[in-house]
């Protein structure tokens, strides 16, 4: 399995690394600082580089037996198996990712209702909510605003599937369940805001974040609200 580097460091950039299998257009490594396609989470672009040649990485998804999955563009250079290469993501929109999926959680914690889906991307942001009421738009933009100002300190946590089993109420999304072919969970907390089990990237804290606002509110259904988030720097 592709040792999944952004897992344990979130903000590495580029990494070494051999490559151990090339079918077509996709690239597995040994290891990897690319984060796949998950959680509502796009999958990192970058390039691969060795020698003179440079491959663009134009998506990034996890396979059935959990190896990461680079997918070069129709042009790109192919790797041979063995070869040694740089394998770098395209750090601004990963950034923005992060940005981006560090502030549903605080939207998260701040409309406490169950999640039942949820879309990332580097302008607009969403989460889907069981919920009837109205959101109000100004109010949640403020509390929002001042969970960044807090600057809340942000960290993983392992815990075991058996614990996780015992203690249900830690899972709020109700569709995006957590990854379960790991030994052990991976837990997000955003000390005094939230803690739920997570796999994706995020920031060191909250501050990061930076100016959000809530953009459209969307009815889809009785039970169901779609609330997007913007960055508006
Ligand atoms: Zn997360």
């Amino acid at each position: 399995m592709t040792q999944n580097l952004y897992k344990k460091d979130a903000y590495l950039k580029i990494n070494t690394s051999k490559v151990i299998a090339c079918i077509n257009n996709v690239v597995i490594l040994e290891s990897s600082v690319f984060y796949p396609r998950g959680g509502g989470q796009p999958g990192d672009t970058g390039t691969l580089s060795w020698g003179n040649q440079v491959a663009k990485v134009i998506d990034t998804i996890i396979n059935e037996t959990g190896e990461i999955e680079h997918i070069l563009s129709d042009e790109s250079p192919i790797p041979i198996i063995g070869e040694t290469l740089s394998a770098e993501i395209d750090w601004d929109r990963r950034y923005l990712h992060m940005r981006m999926h560090t502030a549903l959680h605080l939207l998260g914690s701040v409309l406490q209702y169950g999640v039942t889906g949820g879309n990332i991307s580097t302008s607009k942001s969403r989460l889907d909510f069981d919920m009837e009421e109205p959101v109000d738009k100004e109010s949640v933009t403020h509390q929002l605003q001042k969970l960044v100002a807090d600057n809340h300190a942000i960290h993983s946590k392992w815990i075991s599937q058996k614990t996780l089993g015992e203690q249900p109420e830690l899972i709020r999304t109700m569709s995006v369940k957590p990854p379960t072919t790991d030994q052990d969970i991976r837990l997000l907390e955003i000390e005094d805001v939230d803690l739920q089990p997570c796999g994706g990237t995020h920031l060191k804290s909250t501050g990061e974040v930076g100016q959000i606002r809530i953009g459209k509110v969307e009815k889809k259904g009785k039970r169901n609200r779609r609330v997007y988030i913007e960055l508006i720097d």
